[in-house]
Parts: structure tokens; C-alpha cells; sequence
């Protein structure tokens, strides 16, 4: 098999969301997806500042049970490559465990593949650019159940003008799956141990998994 192509670079901006989504379509596996994003400069900024393309952690066998999909990646996630290390990613396992769930059957995602510099939120036409991917890892990958974190990702799926508090706590079908929408273990973080997003993120995963049981 010929080696994958990353996106064109003389596509026009508002080319390039097409031109991303067009070369994710043809990999037909998730190791050649992977390889073909690594390589993407389809958002020049981030490009220019990341150290690593964070592509995802997959199951190591068959389909994930369900997927967690975040904002974007943060310092540590860009530093290592891989998503939700960081403190972020130390809570989420800690109440993944309290939940009952395991993050080795998860799919583990960001919406942006790319850190924004200084960790701003990802701009619109970035997101659009990086859909491409991870509607092409959610066809390959195929989990039955997502569970967005914060409101960027809640956005992803349910749309935008999506309001974080009236969508959680339940599911929604979005293609064939159940998308829970939670708040992201940085809001958990932020607000500290008694906080209300922490509480309502572990409830969240506890009716997931209760869901999936
Ligand atoms: S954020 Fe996504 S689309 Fe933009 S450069 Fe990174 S991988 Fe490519």
C-alpha cells in the first residue's frame, strides 16, 4: 500500500476541513489514520507551536466499550503525545476507577488534535479543520458510547448552542450511539474537591457505567 498523504498545503483555508476530512476517509485502518494526522499542518498556529500531533489512545484489543473525547491537548499532553496525562488525566483515571470503569477500554480522544497556545480555547475554523479526524476515528474505532468532556465536545455532538447543565446527566443518540455530556476533569480541577463539576462528573460516569453494565 502506497505510504499516507498528509492534507495538501495550497488548499485554500476554508478548503482545508474538507481537504482533512477527505484524506482521514480514505485510511482504512486506525494505524494509517494515525500516521497520516501526525504529519497534519492544516491549522498553521498550532502547527507551528506543538511538539506532538496527540492522535488518541485506542484499546489494545477489538472495539473500546465506550470513548472519552476532551477539548484539546494540554502542556503535557503535547509534551508526551498522548491525551489526558497531565493532572486532568490523573483525575479522570481516579474517578473512571470510583465509576467502575477502566480507562484501558476506553478510546481516549480530543476534538483538536493540536495544543492552542497558552491552552486558549481552539477557534472555530480549527475545530472544523480536525473534525475530519475524529469523525474518522469515531467510523474505524466504532464505540457504542461517547462521553464528551466539557462544553467544546458537548458542542461537537449535540451542537452549538448547547448548554453544558441542561444536557448532562442522560443520553443522547447522535449516529447510532449514546453521547453523554459531562464536565471536563480541568473545570473538576478548577473548582476544587467539593465542587459541583467534580460531583456531577463522577455521577456522570457513574450512570455511564451503569449504562454500559
Ligand atoms: S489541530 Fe487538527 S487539523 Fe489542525 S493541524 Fe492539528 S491535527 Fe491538523
Amino acid at each position: 500500500m502506497a505510504a499516507p498523504r498528509p492534507p495538501r498545503l495550497d488548499a485554500r483555508s476554508d478548503e482545508l476541513a474538507d481537504e482533512v476530512a477527505r484524506v482521514a476517509a480514505a485510511a482504512p485502518d486506525w494505524a494509517t489514520l494515525a500516521a497520516v494526522n501526525r504529519p497534519c499542518v492544516a491549522c498553521p498556529e498550532l502547527a507551528a507551536t506543538r511538539q506532538h500531533v496527540v492522535v488518541g489512545d485506542v484499546p489494545s484489543g477489538g472495539r473500546p466499550r465506550f470513548a472519552l473525547i476532551g477539548e484539546a491537548p494540554g502542556a503535557n499532553e503535547d509534551e508526551t503525545g498522548r491525551p489526558f496525562v497531565g493532572r486532568s488525566g490523573a483525575l479522570l483515571d481516579q474517578l473512571l476507577g470510583e465509576a467502575g470503569l477502566s480507562r484501558s477500554e476506553a478510546a481516549v480522544l480530543n476534538i483538536v488534535k493540536c495544543r492552542p497556545p497558552g491552552n486558549r480555547t481552539p477557534k472555530a475554523p480549527e475545530v472544523a479543520r480536525c473534525s475530519g479526524w475524529l469523525r474518522r476515528q469515531l467510523e474505524l474505532l466504532d464505540p457504542p458510547v461517547v462521553v464528551a468532556l466539557g462544553l467544546s465536545a458537548a458542542k461537537w455532538f449535540l451542537g452549538p448552542r448547547t448548554v453544558l447543565a441542561q444536557v448532562r446527566a442522560r443520553p443522547h443518540e447522535v449516529d447510532g450511539r449514546a453521547v453523554w455530556a459531562t464536565y471536563h476533569p480541568s473545570a473538576a480541577i478548577r473548582f476544587g474537591p467539593r465542587g459541583a463539576p467534580r460531583a456531577g462528573l463522577l455521577e456522570d460516569l457513574t450512570a455511564v457505567a451503569g449504562a454500559l453494565a
